[in-house]
């Protein structure tokens, strides 16, 4: 099999953008550099587009958007079955690109980063089968309508399972699309382009702009033909997004940071409860945004959490992303690299107790973007290391005395994404669950569920993606009063 990189060079992508379902060179030509996390060496170049380039694309989008608004919604179900069907078929290109932009180990890309990408397609043509656009209360009627021309901006960490989750909800609603990737995943995103050019989406309906954030993301956001931004990343960029969209008034849904929560309750079966609580966190290297990267745990179990969340970290097999035997590469960026490192130094200096892991780099590897698992003890809540997004591999362990002491812990950032609880009582794991303010809590590490909607409570953002709710960012709703006659 060729390598994505060699298909898309051959096929004469990397300098192009895809606007009105042609190939084009942005104007001007500026280009960027696609860096391997596990070498620090560039592997390609790509095209960035300009804020010339939004305004042609936007305009593409906009003239699509009546057309593709007035489809069914079966023949749109038709079009998403075939995206679906197309990034199955592509599997193994997708997770190449994906473990060479931002390092996921080639086993993790191929089990999680897209077959859950391919599900939010699934899910949002599964919803058009039975979603009321059009409903009746006493002589009005409500509509349903897709919302207009969409930009959505994405970040690197779930690169193509990003783009899914926006994408495959905004055509499903009948939205016409901009779609500006991060610039340090965009390989991903030039093989996604192409699955829907393959399945038949019309031209303009989607349309993809690689670009950097404050150059081609701000301008998409102050666009005054664009009626949607829809942004997942940091919550700074999420400020710059809402301000640059305010003269506007456009609508703004924000995916935003999160440093969440596991509450692990006194009745918990710590010997099945503490690993997958490592797993969580330290999934795909700790860079989710949801990633459960604070273990809130029984002060007399303090010693015994250590014990196994050691025992876990030393299951992991950080190395070669291309290697089968790696569960975890490198961090996926030099900026985020830089970040951990300094964050754990941080978290040594304030005082918490580092029980395993550490500021240098894993045994053996002396290049590349690699850093090392690591878990801190007897973490204070009002530490650095336990407010601050981190989006790596680091793990604070926190202690409490009693569970309303637990509750308050885990309500104490300025975000609330996601939030884990365990428990032997599902009674009271319930309860804790019901005072956690965050827009997702899991009880006992369920499967995931692509339906559950999934958003953020405080600076995590507003809005929700995934299933139903997901897609009902995209419409409007319209009253028709009088539409029957009394
Ligand atoms: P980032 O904010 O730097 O970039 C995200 C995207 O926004 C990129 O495409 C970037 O080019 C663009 N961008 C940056 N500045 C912009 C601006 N001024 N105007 C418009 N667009 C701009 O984030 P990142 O480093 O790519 O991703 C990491 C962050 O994303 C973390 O904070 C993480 O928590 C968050 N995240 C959130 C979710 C979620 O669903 N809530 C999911 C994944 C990641």
């Amino acid at each position: 099999m060729t390598s994505p990189i060699a298909y898309l060079s051959n096929a004469d992508r990397l300098d192009r953008l895809f606007i009105d379902g042609e190939w084009t060179l942005p104007e001007p030509l500026t280009r960027t550099a696609v860096v391997d996390p596990s070498t620090e060496e560039s592997v390609a170049e790509i095209a960035l587009g300009s804020s010339a380039d939004v305004d042609t694309a936007v305009a593409a989008a906009r003239r699509a958007f009546a057309g593709w608004a007035a489809t069914s919604a079966e023949s749109r179900a038709t079009l998403l079955d075939r995206v679906h069907a197309l990034i199955l078929e592509r599997a193994e290109w997708f997770a190449q690109a994906i473990s060479l932009e931002m390092g996921a180990a080639i086993g993790y890309a191929r089990s999680a980063q897209v077959p859950l990408a391919a599900e939010h397609i699934r899910v949002a043509r599964d919803n058009l089968a039975t979603y009321p656009f059009l409903s009746h209360r006493g002589t009005t009627a409500i509509l349903r309508e897709p919302i207009g021309v969409c930009g959505l901006i994405t970040p690197w960490n779930w690169p193509l399972y990003q783009i899914t989750a926006k994408v495959g909800a905004a055509l499903a609603a009948g939205c016409t699309i901009v779609l500006k990737p991060s610039e340090l995943s965009p390989l991903s995103a030039l093989l996604f382009a192409e699955v829907v050019q393959d399945a038949g989406i019309p031209p303009g309906v989607f349309n993809l702009l690689n670009g950097d954030g404050p150059g081609v993301g701000a301008a998409l956001s102050a666009h005054p033909d664009v009626d949607m931004i829809s942004l997942t990343g940091s919550t700074r960029a999420g400020v710059l997004v809402s301000q640059a969209a305010a003269p506007t008034v456009k609508r703004v849904a924000l995916e935003l940071g999160g440093k969440s929560p596991n509450v692990i309750l006194p009745d918990t079966d710590l010997s099945r409860a503490i690993a997958p609580g490592v797993a969580a966190a330290f999934r795909n290297l700790g860079q989710s945004c949801s990633a459960p990267t604070r273990m809130i745990v029984p002060s007399q179990h303090l010693q015994e959490v250590e014990r196994l969340a050691c025992a876990a970290v030393a299951e992991m097999v950080v190395g070669d992303p291309r290697s089968e035997q790696s569960t975890h590469g490198p961090v996926a960026n030099r900026a985020q690299f830089e970040r951990v490192r300094e964050m754990i130094a941080v978290g040594i200096a304030e005082g918490a107790r580092l029980v395993c892991g550490g500021t240098g780099r894993p045994q053996g590897l002396d290049r590349g973007f690699y850093v090392r698992p690591t878990v801190f003890s007897e973490v204070d809540s009002q530490m650095r290391i336990a407010q601050e997004e981190i989006f790596g591999p680091v793990l604070c362990v926190i202690p409490y005395d009693t569970i309303d002491e637990a509750v308050a812990i885990a309500n104490d950032t300025i975000y609330g994404l996601g939030a884990h609880v365990q428990g032997g009582d599902l009674e009271t794991a319930r309860s804790v669950a019901a005072q956690i303010r965050s827009g997702q809590v899991h009880i006992n590490y369920p499967a995931w569920d692509p339906n559950a909607p999934f958003g953020g409570y405080k600076r995590s953002g507003n809005g929700r993606e995934y299933g139903i709710e997901g897609m009902e960012e995209y419409l409007e709703t319209k009253a028709v009063i009088g539409f029957q006659s009394a």
